[in-house]
């Protein structure tokens, strides 16, 4: 007969896939410390983000809080690799609680709900909101979709790129600015203002190099 789960065995095997989500009613756990702004990674409007329920990338309309990944990769930075259990068990954010892997449709049903964004976790005399308005505004995300089908075009590739050159090159500039401003550590950077616009691309096949002259961008379809 199958074996047939009914509870939880700690397996790590979900939070290696990534961090979940976070929700406003875990709102408490950043009020409490029990997770930082340094904990979190803003996954800004117009990502690809892998779905819940087809397990494919789709762009999300909204943006997300999530918790960040360890070693540059998507597992959740709270769960201990030595012993593959989660440092926070007892007090883990709400998608965590609601997920089964062997019956995922309660976590399936919060998906897109009651989301947490910066602009619930920043207060409004935060010297760097500012800042995060003007990037949202003047570094709001290409289509990445489309982006993909005209790098696929020979004809159009080299127009596309030299526009993501000047995308690229804005988002950085105002990176920079709020780091040297702010004293913005990466982990706090990645909160405040999301992944930078080159991280975003490589999946798309283009990668960014830094030259004596700037920046050059680079397609492959390898
Ligand atoms: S917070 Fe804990 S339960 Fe949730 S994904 Fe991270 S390690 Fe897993």
């Amino acid at each position: 007969m199958e074996n047939v789960k009914t509870e939880c065995d700690k397996c790590g095997t979900c939070c290696e896939k990534g961090g979940p989500a976070l929700h406003i009613e875990d709102r408490e756990l950043l009020a409490s410390g029990i997770i930082g702004l340094g904990d979190l990674v803003t996954i800004r409007r117009g990502e690809m983000v892998v779905q819940l329920d087809s397990g494919r990338p789709e762009t999300t309309e909204v943006e997300l809080i999530k918790l960040q990944g360890r070693d540059q990769q998507w597992c959740c930075r709270f769960l201990d690799p030595a012993t593959r259990t989660c440092t926070i068990y007892e007090q883990r954010p709400q998608v965590c609680r609601l997920m089964k892997c062997w019956d995922p449709e309660e976590a399936r049903q919060l998906a897109g709900k009651k989301l947490l964004s910066r602009f619930d976790l920043i207060p409004e005399n935060d010297p760097l909101l500012p800042l995060i308005r003007l990037h949202d505004q003047q570094c709001a995300l290409p289509d990445m979709v489309e982006i993909a089908a005209q790098l696929g075009q020979e004809g159009q590739r080299n127009r596309i790129l030299a526009e993501l050159k000047g995308m690229v090159e804005k988002d950085l500039l105002l990176r920079t600015f709020a780091i040297d401003q702010h004293q913005l550590s990466l982990p706090l950077e990645l909160f405040y203002f999301g992944r930078p616009l080159f991280q975003l691309l490589q999946p798309l096949g283009v990668r960014v190099m830094e030259t004596a002259d700037g920046i050059t961008l680079q397609y492959s379809d390898e």
